[in-house]
C-alpha cells in the first residue's frame, strides 16, 4: 500500500476556512499601502545563493543556519528567499529603478528559513515587506512608520502591539563602537556562550542579540551604541524621534535592539506584542544605506520593513474580526436546476458586489435549505415548479426571523438591492 504523502514540516495549507482572514488581513494592508502611493513589486522567490550572502551577511542566522539552498541541473547554486529586501535591490538595480528616481515599492509573497517550527515561527512564512529609495531624511523613516501605525487601527491591533526603536549610527560610528564593545566582552569572554564567542570576533554586534541567560548578564554594563552616534545620525535620529512625537506615535527607545541582518544602520525598528510568546516581532525595519552599493549599485539611501502574515492572522484569530459569509444569497431550483443557474446570473448582472452561491448537485429542499444555512447567506431564493409558474421567487431570511415571502422575479433585484443597502 502506498503511504500518504505530507506536506513538509512547517511549510502549511492554508485552508479554505483560514483563507477569508488571511485575504481580509491582505486586503486591508494593501489598500492602506495604496493610499499612501506605494507600487507592488512582484520578485521570484529563487535567487543566486551569492545575493544572500552578500546582502544579509555571512554571519547571520539566515545565512549560516536557515536557508534553503541547493544545486540546480546547471550545478548553479540556488537559495529559496530567506526574506525579500535583498531580491528587491537585486530588482531595482537589475532594470534602473534606482538612478535618480525615488521609489516606494511592496511586495508579499512567501519566504523560506529552516527553523524549528512552533506557533509563529515556520520554515515556509509569508511577509508583506516595503521598500522605499532613493529619501536619506528621517521624514520617509516617520513616513513608513506612520504608515504601520495606521495599519494597527485599521486592523484593530493598535493596543496590542507596542513600538521599539534604535539608531546603530553610520558605518564608522559602528565600527568605533564595535571596537569598544569588543574589548568590553573580551574581559569577560569566559562568560559567554559558544555563539557569542565566535560571534564577538565575526559580528560582535549581534552578542548583544543573544538569549543566553550568562551571555545577557555580562552584557549588563556594556557600552551602549547610543553613545557612540556621531552628529549625522544623532540629528537623524532626533528628526525622526521628533516627527513621530507630533504625530503622537508612541515608541520604547530600545538600545539592544540591532536586528538580526547586518546591512542595516541608522533606524532600527520593531512592532511587538507581548500575546505571541517569543514569536512577538510583528513588524521589523530599519535604513539600509549601504546595501545598494554593497550589491554593485549607487549609493542609494533606503529604508524599509517587513510585517509577518502568520503572526498578524494569530493575533487576528484572537480577536476575530467580521468576515463576510462565503454566500449572500443561497439559490435553490430543486426541480429545474438551469432556472437556478439562469437566475443566479441575472443576479450577477444586476447586483455585482454581492456573492450569490447557485446550489448544484443532488439534494431534496430539506438538504439544500442546510446547506443555504452553512453558506452564511441572508437569504435563500427559491425557484421551484410553483413559482417558475407563478413567475415569482420564493426568498426565506436565514439571519433573524423574518417570515418568507414571494417576490416577483421582475422585482427580485431591486428588493435585494434595498435589502443589502439597509445592512442587517
Ligand atoms: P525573529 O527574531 O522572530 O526570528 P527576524 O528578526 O528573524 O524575526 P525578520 O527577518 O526581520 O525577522 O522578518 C520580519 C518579520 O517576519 C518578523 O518580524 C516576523 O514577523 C516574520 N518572520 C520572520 N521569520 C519568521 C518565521 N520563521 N516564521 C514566521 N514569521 C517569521
Ligand atoms: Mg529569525
Amino acid at each position: 500500500m502506498s503511504q500518504k504523502l505530507a506536506s513538509i514540516r512547517g511549510m502549511n495549507d492554508i485552508l479554505p476556512e483560514q483563507s477569508s482572514l488571511w485575504q481580509w488581513l491582505e486586503v486591508r494592508i494593501q489598500s492602506v499601502l495604496d493610499r499612501y502611493g506605494y507600487q507592488e513589486i512582484r520578485m521570484p522567490i529563487v535567487e543566486h545563493t551569492e545575493l544572500f550572502k552578500r546582502s544579509i551577511g555571512e554571519v547571520t542566522d539566515i545565512v549560516e543556519k536557515e536557508m534553503y539552498t541547493f544545486n540546480d541541473r546547471n550545478g548553479d547554486s540556488l537559495t529559496l528567499r530567506p526574506e525579500g529586501t535583498a531580491s528587491c535591490v537585486r530588482a531595482c538595480e537589475q532594470h534602473g529603478l534606482l538612478y535618480n528616481q525615488v521609489q516606494r515599492l511592496w511586495y508579499v509573497g512567501p519566504m523560506f528559513r529552516h527553523e524549528r517550527p512552533q506557533a509563529g515561527r515556520y520554515r515556509q512564512f509569508h511577509q508583506i515587506g516595503v521598500e522605499t529609495f532613493g529619501m536619506a531624511g528621517p521624514d520617509i523613516d516617520a513616513e513608513i512608520i506612520l504608515l504601520t501605525a495606521r495599519l494597527w487601527r485599521e486592523l484593530g491591533l493598535s493596543s496590542k502591539v507596542r513600538l521599539e526603536l534604535n539608531s546603530l549610527g553610520s558605518s564608522e560610528d559602528r565600527a568605533r563602537y564595535r571596537e569598544a564593545l569588543v574589548a568590553y566582552l573580551s574581559e569577560r569572554i569566559d562568560q559567554l556562550d559558544d555563539d557569542s564567542k565566535r560571534r564577538l570576533e565575526r559580528n560582535p554586534l549581534r552578542v548583544l542579540d543573544s538569549k543566553d541567560v550568562g551571555t545577557r548578564a555580562a552584557l549588563k554594563d556594556a557600552p551602549v551604541l547610543r553613545d557612540f552616534l556621531g552628529d549625522d545620525a544623532k540629528a537623524h535620529f532626533d528628526g525622526l524621534c521628533a516627527a513621530l512625537d507630533q504625530a503622537g506615535v508612541a515608541y520604547q527607545l530600545n538600545p539592544a535592539l540591532v536586528r538580526g541582518l547586518d546591512y542595516y544602520g541608522k533606524t532600527v525598528f520593531e512592532w511587538i506584542t507581548d500575546d505571541l510568546g517569543a514569536q512577538g516581532t510583528v513588524c521589523a525595519g530599519g535604513r539600509y544605506d549601504g546595501l545598494v552599493e554593497q550589491l554593485g549599485g549607487r549609493a542609494t539611501p533606503a529604508v524599509g520593513f517587513a510585517m509577518g502574515l502568520e503572526r498578524l492572522v494569530l493575533l487576528l484569530e484572537q480577536q476575530r474580526p467580521e468576515l463576510r459569509p462565503q454566500a449572500d444569497i443561497y439559490v435553490i431550483a430543486p426541480d429545474e436546476k438551469t432556472a437556478g443557474l439562469l437566475l443566479s446570473e441575472a443576479l450577477r448582472d444586476a447586483l455585482p458586489e454581492l456573492k450569490i452561491q447557485s446550489h448544484c448537485g443532488a439534494g431534496g429542499l430539506k438538504a439544500q435549505m442546510k446547506k443555504a444555512d452553512k453558506s452564511g447567506a441572508r437569504f435563500a431564493l427559491i425557484l421551484a415548479e410553483q413559482e417558475i409558474a407563478k413567475g415569482v421567487v420564493g426568498i426565506k431570511p436565514l439571519r433573524g426571523n423574518g417570515e418568507q415571502q414571494e417576490v416577483a422575479q421582475a422585482a427580485l433585484a431591486d428588493w435585494l438591492a434595498t435589502q443589502f443597502a439597509s445592512g442587517e
